[in-house]
């Protein structure tokens, strides 16, 4: 391949609105276009890494025993009308109406169409387990498409799902499906974490997601300073928390607190540790149907709500904030909610105090976070204004609902070793998922077992973000010249720079260190431009080639110069030697 001959758009600004590097450097080296908001067209530069991407992946899949297929991007609704999904994906989902009127939507996933298509031709126990993927085109009408490929509306991911006749066998494919996308990321030049995540609904330890370590990322995840255990802050658990702080002692009492409504304002008027103070959070859940209910969610005043544990405690689709209005209208005095009404309800408290008995019984659902288990000596709001409870004890209480609420805080001890906790920031480039019969069920996918009897298949589902992987590539390996390819995806593994192409000599050597490298089996590329030296140099910086051959003034005397990217070394060294020290480089 020729530079000259070839579409390499390189510019010398940065899109306004690029903030990563991988964004900035992406289409500053011409490998992407943006047409509209979240949608990018691949120019020749970019659909080579991603070929290469792509190739990496298939391999390793195809190694591990999977088959790819090519699934429709246009998806007829009825399946996911089946599978619930119809209204449940909000407003991510793209639906349309073909002329006809038929309904369809644009695959964000494919569960439902892979689904259906095991459902039609895998009827047997004998043709278990099956584990098909594709390489495909997905669409996510994504709140806030930015970064480049980082987060785009039109992506490419692989996705593949596994059918198995029983549990075991699916958590034994679950296992491989780990180290072969380990081995994945591992031949990309990837430095990244597996981390248990958040299994939604489904519960369990059945999820975990590939992060690659960056300051960039979007997802926090929680590693363990002594042990492996990482998770994403979502499904990051600790071992119970304890404090020294001094407990404030009282009879159960009303307290006035006028105009105190912060935590923070709490512990600075009692003079009390935030422990010890019961923090109440409320939302509206929200669930199919269009159904919804307010609930409040109680924690220790020393920790924070994570929304997505919320979320899967009440079975909601999405949590959102509730408003003044829709709070007063539940019972509620915002600044002052507590769990009172509840203890009075329940009547099991001796010697609650008889205030406000005028008032209608709360329509709220209550949720008490596990680390509020066995809590005395409490103070929470008393749900009148300007007053607070003090003396709470939470242990006489009963059918509470407990749940794990909490975010994970760093310096918490580990839920398996006890070690210190820390966060980091990483990129989510896969993830894997222990279904179970989420889809079969539903979708009506059933094989005959060994007994003749029709069951379900039980499912594993695992995706890697093959578009956003370049991204990802990129925001471990760059500087502040431009990207550095590892060579396993680079778009060419080198270039051969020829200095001065006027310079006959020069071209002419140019010319013979490029076919012999290629003849050698190395992806390399000539840049024969007219353009100054020092203008193809900064190139060859911005796109990242792993390595460039440059072909200068130094070669009456017989030497070329050897540059490698990643340390900006330059060799000068005969052509042989050259030509045979980057062969050794990219095998
Ligand atoms: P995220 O939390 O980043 O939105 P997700 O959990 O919704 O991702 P999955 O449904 O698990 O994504 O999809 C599998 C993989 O597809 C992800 O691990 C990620 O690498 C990639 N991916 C998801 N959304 C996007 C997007 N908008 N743009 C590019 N890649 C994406
Ligand atoms: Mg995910």
């Amino acid at each position: 391949m020729r530079f000259s001959k070839m579409l390499i758009p390189t510019l010398k600004e940065a899109p306004k609105d690029a903030v990563l590097p991988s964004h900035i450097y992406l289409v500053r080296g011409g490998f992407i276009y943006q047409v509209a908001s979240g949608i990018y067209d691949f120019l020749p530069l970019g659909k080579r890494v991603l070929d290469k991407v792509r190739a990496i992946v298939k391999e390793e899949l195809d190694d591990a025993g999977c088959q790819e297929v090519q699934l429709g991007f246009v998806t007829p609704a009825d399946l996911w009308k089946k599978s619930g999904r119809y209204e449940k994906y909000g407003a991510e989902l793209l639906r349309f109406e073909d002329r006809k009127g038929n309904e369809f939507v644009l695959g964000p996933t494919h569960e439902e169409m892979m689904v259906e298509l095991a459902k039609q031709f895998v009827n047997s126990y004998k043709q278990l387990p099956m584990n098909l993927y594709q390489i495909n085109l997905k669409f996510r009408d994504e709140a806030r498409p930015r970064f480049g490929l980082m987060r785009g509306r039109e992506f490419i991911m692989k996705d593949g799902y596994s059918f198995h006749a029983d549990r075991e066998d699916m958590v034994r494919e679950f296992e491989l499906m780990e180290a072969t996308y380990r081995k994945i990321f591992t031949r990309m030049g990837l430095d990244f974490r597996v981390v248990e995540a958040d299994s939604g609904a489904i519960g369990g330890e059945g999820s975990k997601e590939f992060m690659v370590l960056a300051d960039s990322g979007e997802d926090t995840i929680v590693v363990c300073e002594g042990c492996d255990y990482a998770a994403n802050i979502e499904a990051a658990k600790r071992r119970k928390p304890e404090t020294d702080a001094e407990a404030p002692e009282a009879d159960l009492n009303r307290f006035h607190t006028p105009g105190i409504t912060t935590i923070e304002d709490l512990a600075k008027f009692f003079y009390v540790d935030p422990w010890y103070l019961i923090k109440a959070v409320a939302k509206k859940a929200l669930y199919d149907e269009g159904k919804s209910e307010i609930v409040l969610f109680f924690l220790r005043g020393s920790d924070e709500l994570q929304e997505v544990k919320a979320t899967n405690a009440v079975g909601a689709n999405e949590l959102v904030d509730a408003t003044e209005e829709e709070l007063e209208a539940a019972g509620l005095v915002p600044g002052y909610m507590g769990p009172v009404e509840l203890i009075r309800n329940v009547g099991a408290l001796e010697g609650t105090p008889p205030f406000h008995e005028e008032k209608a019984h709360l329509n709220v659902r209550m949720v008490f976070d596990e680390g509020l288990k066995d809590a005395k000596n409490m103070i929470c709001g008393a749900n009148e204004k300007d007053y607070h409870l003090v003396g709470v004890d939470l242990t006489v209480l009963k059918d509470l609902e407990f749940a794990d609420l909490a975010q994970t805080q760093e310096g918490d001890a580990c839920i398996r070793c006890g070690g210190k906790l820390a966060y980091t920031k990483g990129i989510e480039v896969g993830h894997i998922f222990q279904l179970g019969t989420r889809y079969s069920e539903p979708l009506g996918a059933t094989f005959l077992d060994r007994d003749g009897k029709a069951k379900p298949f039980v499912m594993g589902t695992y995706g890697i973000g093959v578009s956003r992987l370049l991204a990802a590539v990129i925001e471990q390996h760059h500087d502040e010249r431009g990207s550095i390819w590892p060579v396993s995806v680079a778009p060419f593994e080198a270039v051969v720079i020829v200095g001065n192409v006027k310079d006959e000599a020069q071209k002419e050597a140019g010319e013979k260190i490029y076919e012999r490298l290629a003849a050698e089996g190395v992806d390399v590329l000539l840049d024969d431009r007219t353009e100054r030296f020092g203008f193809k140099m900064k190139d060859f910086e911005l796109i990242g080639f792993p390595y460039a051959v440059v072909v200068g003034k130094k070669l009456s005397d017989g030497l070329v110069e050897l540059v490698d990217r990643q340390s900006l070394e330059k060799r000068e060294l005969p052509i042989d030697e050259a030509v045979t020290q980057l062969l050794e480089k990219v095998r």
